[in-house]
């Protein structure tokens, strides 16, 4: 049994905190939004009253925060207060610069940071089914390993600190644009009077196929789990989608490495999300390209 600090219980977090606690840890946790506190609370959470009361006597710290600029915020105001040797697993999808300067602030504060971003959304985090990407030093990552089996089914090693962040934002650039590109298929092939089915069973089995079309074909019909089947309803936000692109934009940005595709899904999901709002699953883009809703200048819409 581990004592650890949760912090930041919303829609993935929430969910975390309650399998840790499924798992025999007493976890004590910290949110600022009162409903989030509530909720994880009913699912064994101790709850607290600041981050520096649910990380006074904690032997793990595991943050799911929305932003970079929260995670640094919060290490700032905890990491002094903390047991010698600390381990600190951040789960956020930050910037990897964000995540670099997490970890040297814990490291340099005598604690053991790995970012460990995750796959799998709010369905993955509740079945503690997540993927995650880890990035850190061999201590901590494993020391960390036990705890993210009992969150998620898979865990890949990716390197030093910022690692996890990179194959996070690297796999979502390739998921924005695989979703994009499907969803274009899909459209361009009914104005060709294919049938969606059609389509499908042809490119599930040939070189077009991919995780957007197979998992998570963006129209009603050929795969009766995906979103598209609930108005679109749950999933992956597609405010997250841009947030993960417009991560990667800057990222290739910051390394000069020229991503054509990459910011183009990212001006397109902004585009998306300034007419349809960021809640819906981000294969509801689909409805934008069959209304035509996205032509414009491409160039960079952010
Ligand atoms: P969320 O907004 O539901 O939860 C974030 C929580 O952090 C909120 O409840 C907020 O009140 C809390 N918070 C803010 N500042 C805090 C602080 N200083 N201390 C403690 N709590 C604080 O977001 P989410 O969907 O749970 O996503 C969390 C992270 O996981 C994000 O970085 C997101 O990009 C990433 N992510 C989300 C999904 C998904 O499907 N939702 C999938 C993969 C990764």
């Amino acid at each position: 049994m581990t004592v650890v600090a949760f912090l930041g219980l919303g829609n993935m977090g929430g969910p975390m905190a309650a399998n840790l606690v499924k798992a025999g840890h007493t976890v004590h946790g910290y949110d600022p939004a009162p409903a989030a506190l509530d909720t994880a609370t009913a699912a064994g959470v101790r709850a607290t009253a600041s981050a520096l009361e649910a990380t006074a006597s904690a032997e793990v710290v595991v943050t799911m925060l929305p932003s970079g600029g929260h995670l640094l915020d919060c290490y700032a105001a905890i990491l002094p207060g903390l047991a010698p040797g600390t381990l600190l697993i951040d789960c956020s999808t930050v910037a990897v610069p964000d995540a670099r300067a997490a970890a040297e602030l814990a490291r340099t504060a005598g604690h053991v940071p790995v970012d460990a971003p995750v796959s799998g959304g709010v369905g993955g985090a509740r079945a503690g089914t997540l993927t995650f990407m880890v990035g850190g030093g061999p201590d901590g990552v494993d020391r960390a390993a036990p705890l993210l089996a009992e969150m998620g089914s898979r865990t890949v090693h990716c390197g030093e600190p910022g690692a996890g962040q990179a194959a996070k934002i690297c796999n979502n650039m390739v998921l924005g644009v695989t979703m994009i590109a499907v969803s274009e298929a899909f459209v361009l092939g009914r104005a060709l009077g294919l049938t969606d089915q059609a389509l499908f069973d042809v490119a599930a089995t040939s070189s077009a196929q991919c995780w957007s079309l197979t998992s998570y074909c963006p129209v009603p019909g050929p795969v009766p789990t995906s979103p598209a089947n609930q108005d679109y309803a749950g999933g992956f936000a597609s405010g997250l989608m841009l947030k993960d692109l417009r991560l990667a934009h800057d990222a290739a940005t910051g390394t000069g490495v020229d991503t054509v595709l990459g910011a183009s899904a990212a001006g397109l999901y902004a585009r998306f999300v300034d007419l349809d709002g960021p809640g819906r699953d981000f294969s509801a883009i689909v409805t934008a390209v069959r209304d035509r809703l996205l032509a414009g200048d491409r160039e960079d819409q952010r």
